[in-house]
């Protein structure tokens, strides 16, 4: 039964007064996030960063690398993370980590070269811990552009709960997100109306177990709330106590699901990458996927080591050749055949790949019906040899 001023909401969540600014467009999958680091000195032991990111500076924005080493100067960097949140359509981006502070210098950069590429209304907002916060870090944070500002706070950590005050001195929206642990009900109450007339809202994140090697939660007794999920058992139901706690307190809260993360955020981004990335050939599915006709090098078939092999430049040249040949070939039958350039083979569409299997067979390639992600990666969902 849900009490007094608790909603539920259109994309799996709960909420109680205004959504975040940061929230609204990230449920329409209008907002990109940029991994800006996987430095932190948070420790915290339920941290959900994969064993490839944590504690690396490494920075991803969505699921594309930046790989710093092969960039000239800042500007290109700023330029990669913007030509990801042009294909995604993305009004604005979410700065997470890592600690966004272990990295001030290119945090701010990047908001003011975002700022400057998009302008003053692309919106975007930062989480990070308390660890690293001080006024400095704050107020070039602020004349940065920064919108939105997302304190974690560790509910154990009460000596460093001041420091959220210090965001008060500028002019941006200030906030709290932190997990809903079962067992810590008490210290997050108190947390809640410590940093409560403070801020303009609480996020409260349904607690997900990892799968990383960092994680503690597991080995603490942990367990998710069923087959299909890695939110933990009790998180969900300590945070409805939540919401109902805070009713009366004059605080904006969204509880945000895990649902609402892989079914609401990812799904509609990805719908939006999938309009600016697909070829006229292709057709989009309702969930975003790509569904292409494929002819692949014999040789060159995704199965076992694919993935590795097309990035090798040896395999890249001779495969590329072999495509310009093949394409040469199917061109004078089949309008509209492309090199595709990042996976080693050639693309048409599926009623095209259906009809020319056996021409595509004759000039040495091996057709294929696929679907997949719009993704950066363009992981398969599905690859039929026909
Ligand atoms: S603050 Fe975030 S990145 Fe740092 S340890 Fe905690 S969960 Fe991980």
């Amino acid at each position: 039964m849900m009490a007094g001023k608790t909603q539920k909401t259109d994309f799996f969540s709960y909420k109680s007064g205004q959504l975040a600014k940061g929230c609204e467009l990230c449920v329409q999958g209008r907002k990109s996030v940029l991994f800006i680091t996987g430095i932190c000195q948070n420790g915290c032991y339920y941290c959900p960063i994969s064993d490839a990111k944590k504690n690396k500076d490494v920075i991803y924005i969505n699921e594309v690398p930046v790989e710093q080493d092969n960039l000239a100067n800042t500007e290109e960097m700023i330029e990669k993370i913007a030509q990801e949140i042009r294909l995604c359509s993305s009004m604005g981006i979410g700065i997470t980590g890592g600690d966004p502070l272990a990295r001030i210098g290119r945090t701010t950069d990047v908001i003011c070269g975002l700022k400057k590429r998009f302008g003053q209304e692309f919106h975007i907002h930062l989480y990070t811990p308390l660890v690293l916060v001080d006024e400095k870090k704050l107020s070039v944070l602020s004349s940065a552009g920064l919108d939105e500002i997302r304190f974690h706070p560790d509910v154990a950590e009460k000596k460093l709960w001041p420091r959220l005050k210090l965001a008060k001195k500028h002019s941006w929206d200030i906030g709290i997100e932190i997990p809903a642990i079962p067992g810590k009900e008490k210290e997050t109450k108190e947390l809640i109306d410590y940093a409560g007339p403070h801020i303009k809202f609480l996020n409260l994140n349904e607690l997900e177990l990892a799968d990383n090697s960092f994680s503690k939660l597991s080995e603490m007794g942990f367990k998710p709330k069923d087959s299909q999920s890695y939110a933990a058992a009790g998180s969900m139901e300590l945070a409805m106590e939540l919401l109902i706690y805070c009713e009366n307190k004059d605080l904006n809260i969204h509880l945000c699901t895990a649902k609402l993360k892989d079914a609401v955020q990812m799904a509609k981004r990805i719908r939006l990458r999938a309009r600016n990335v697909a070829l006229p050939t292709d057709r989009i599915t309702a969930d975003g996927m790509l569904v292409r006709g494929a002819a692949y090098l014999s040789w060159l078939v995704p199965g076992k080591g694919y993935r590795q092999r097309i990035k090798d430049e040896k395999t890249r040249e001779k495969a590329l050749a072999e495509l310009d040949a093949m394409a040469e070939k199917l061109k004078a039958r089949i309008s509209g055949i492309v090199v595709d350039e990042d996976k080693l083979r050639l693309l048409t569409s599926k009623k095209t790949a259906e009809a020319m299997k056996n021409r595509i067979k004759d000039a040495g390639g091996v057709p294929a019906i696929v679907e997949e992600y719009p993704t950066y990666d363009g992981f398969e969902v599905e690859i039929d040899f026909i």
